[in-house]
């Protein structure tokens, strides 16, 4: 009942021509692990099955997945159009991509499809978006991007890292690669490093396999095999996990420290009528704003004891991060206000512990 792991990193053959024809295409014998590998594919199945997806390739971190994504769709004089507010790293990426490949990026906030419109150049090859930003919690327009980028021709590419599949499927509105952080919520137990690409086109896939395998950003077949064991469990921690970050932002809306509350689930969230459109719920990652700022931030995350001040997310422990000092402590007081961000904004990743034992742990550092 357990996948096995296949601890290989090459395969014998008796027949010299079915190894020659095996090392040209990812559908034929396992040949070397760095192209393929059992285990490995146990998880690209699976992935892409959650996704509704035709195929998958696991890599060695979400990071990994997103550079050889990026890198092996443009060439330098390609354009690129991406959402302002993405992950820290794919924000670097896209950067470097501009300054050292001479891919030109233009940043779009991401909800609205005029300014993608506005933003298309003949040269423009790929929209890069995110179902759901960080710390946040804003929710990409995904139907109406993604159909402007796709009447012009471009690829789009989703990293659905915060919503995870149980909460959308970005294939079902458009997007041609899906790509995760299986560290997070597919993982979901913070003990394994991955990333994975799912294509809606098995053509894309032929095309990108060959690209994987030289960039060499391939999967262990042990952390593809954790990473499989934590699917199982999927669905069913994010549910309990939204259930518990619509149980925690209710009560902190009515904290005297708290003056916001950053919840897709919200009705007063920015994006809530969006995400009841393409989320299934909230998601299990919240933000709040204390109206003592930035101090207030430090104080309240080092009196936490059962949540943990970490990085990462989509694992059983409750993990919180003061996004002004730490993940985004290279933006000055200017920048973070344009990325909605606060002096004192708490990001809050929720785990499976008791909810009540959550709320009473933030309540005592919240005095
Ligand atoms: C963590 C994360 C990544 C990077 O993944 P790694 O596994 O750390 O390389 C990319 N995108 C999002 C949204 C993430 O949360």
């Amino acid at each position: 009942m357990s996948v096995p792991i296949f601890e290989t990193s090459t395969y014998a053959f008796t027949d010299p021509d079915v190894i020659a024809d095996a090392m040209t295409r990812p559908d034929g014998e396992y040949t070397y692990t760095r192209y393929g590998n059992p285990t490995v594919r146990a998880l690209e199945t699976a992935v892409a099955d959650l996704e509704g997806g035709a195929a998958a390739l696991a890599t060695s971190s979400g990071m990994g997945a997103i550079n050889a994504i990026l890198l092996g769709l443009v060439q330098s004089g390609d354009h690129v159009i991406a959402q302002r507010c993405l992950y820290g790293g794919s924000f670097a990426t896209l950067t470097r991509l501009q300054e050292r490949f001479g891919i030109e990026v233009t940043f779009v906030g991401g909800t609205d499809a005029d300014e993608v419109r506005a933003a298309l150049r003949p040269t423009s090859r790929v929209l890069y978006l995110e179902t759901i930003a960080n710390p946040m919690t804003q929710v990409a327009d995904l139907p109406a991007l993604a159909e402007v980028a796709r009447s012009a021709g471009l690829v789009i590419v989703v990293d659905n890292t915060f919503a995870s599949p149980v909460l959308c499927r970005p294939i079902e509105y458009g997007a041609d690669i899906v790509i995760h952080s299986t560290t997070k919520y597919l993982g979901g137990h913070s003990d394994v490093t991955g990333g994975i690409a799912v294509f809606a086109d098995i053509e894309r896939y032929h095309a990108l396999w060959k690209r994987f395998i030289e960039f060499g950003v391939t999967a262990d077949p042990f952390a593809a095999w954790l990473t499989i064991r934590g699917l199982a469990t999927m669905a069913l921690r994010v549910r309990q996990q939204s259930e518990s970050a619509r149980f925690l932002t209710s009560r902190l809306i009515d904290h005297p420290a708290v003056s916001a509350v950053y919840w897709p689930g919200l009705p007063d969230h920015p994006s809530f009528t969006l995400a009841e459109q393409i989320l299934a719920d909230g998601g299990g990652v919240f933000a709040f704003d204390l109206a003592g700022g930035r101090e207030a931030g430090r104080a309240v995350v080092s009196r936490l004891r059962l949540a943990r001040l970490a990085a990462s997310l989509g694992g059983v422990q409750t993990l919180v991060l003061h996004p002004a000092s730490t993940s985004h402590r290279q933006l000055d007081a200017a920048a973070l206000k344009e990325a909605g961000i606060g002096e004192g904004t708490i990001r809050v990743a929720v785990g499976l512990e008791h909810p009540a034992d959550i709320w009473s742990d933030l309540s005592q550092a919240l005095v």
